[in-house]
């Protein structure tokens, strides 16, 4: 998607060789029209899949989700992270290991907002290692929903996530795939 490659360009701020700052128009501030035109081509790329919830990990897959709920008028789920495992009845967890932050959290979903019928789509901002993702998969998966698919806005193309989910026969789309990045340069794929 140029106008977020182009956004990226002017906007992201490259910390390291692994960590590009979006928080300008993505994670922090949020640029709305950006993310409505984002919710505008997920919905056109993943429409006429029986998809019937939106699932998105807290806190910056939001405002993308959200624009992706409101665009294919369904609802939106937002998996929770919290610090450790509560022992609940009504709840579904799994653990995550975080890439930005190096820790691990519990990600959680009440049973009341999903069921065996669900045919979800994945949202989040970015995929690296594809830890997040996977998760929200087995959350999914535990309460005997199908995954339909995952979409993110940027994917670091060098890190393994993509790998890692399309070898599951996972249908990825990302609207900027980052190909090499460094102080100044961000190189895009197709
Ligand atoms: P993964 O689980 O695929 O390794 O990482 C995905 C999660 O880590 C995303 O939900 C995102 O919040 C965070 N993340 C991964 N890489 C970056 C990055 O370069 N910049 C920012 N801001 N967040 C990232």
């Amino acid at each position: 998607m140029k106008e977020l490659q182009d956004r990226i360009k002017k906007d992201g701020i490259v910390i390291s060789e692994d960590i590009l700052k979006v928080d300008s128009f993505v994670n922090h501030q949020v640029d709305p029209t950006l993310m409505q035109h984002v919710g505008a081509e997920f919905a056109e790329h993943f429409k006429d899949r029986g998809i019937t919830k939106i699932a998105t990990i807290e806190s910056s897959g939001i405002p993308p989700a959200l624009m992706t709920a409101q665009a294919m008028e369904l609802p939106l789920i937002i998996l929770k992270k919290q610090p450790s495992a509560v022992l609940n009845d009504h709840l579904y967890q799994t653990e995550v290991t975080s890439f930005t932050k190096e820790t691990s959290y519990e990600l959680t979903l009440s049973s009341k907002f999903i069921s065996e019928k669900d045919h979800v789509l994945i949202i989040d901002d970015f995929l690296a290692n594809g830890e997040a993702a996977t998760g929200a998969i087995r959350l999914i998966r535990k309460a005997h929903a199908t995954v339909a698919g995952i979409g993110v806005l940027i994917e670091k193309s060098f890190q393994p996530g993509h790998e890692k989910l399309t070898s599951q026969g996972f249908d990825v789309y990302a609207l900027a795939r980052i190909g090499h990045m460094e102080k100044d340069k961000i190189t895009f794929i197709d």
